[in-house]
């Protein structure tokens, strides 16, 4: 079986190392951007562009603010982020 870790959010294209999925299983971490746990609502690319539609429309708000704090300081862009999500799940 071929090993394949996700470490791209499938919400918001955060890429911080942490593991969302592990050979198409999710390991519930919660994104320190938008928030979601991998499982509850990105099983369908359906339910993620509710999922990411939300999170924009609210201002993408952070999960983690220590996180925030980290990657704002190094010019974090949230268009260039959404750049990173996988084709498949856009
Ligand atoms: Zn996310």
């Amino acid at each position: 079986m071929d090993e394949t870790w996700e470490t791209v959010c499938r919400v918001c294209g955060f890429d911080d190392g942490d593991v969302f999925w592990a050979d198409g299983w999710p390991t519930q971490e919660i994104c320190s951007c938008c928030g979601n746990e991998s499982d509850v609502g990105d099983e369908s690319v359906m339910g993620l562009r509710t999922c990411r539609g939300y999170w924009v429309g609210q201002g993408a708000p952070w999960t983690s603010p220590g996180m925030e704090r980290k990657h704002k300081a190094q010019g974090w862009d949230l268009l260039r982020q959404l750049a990173n999500i996988p084709e498949e799940w856009r």
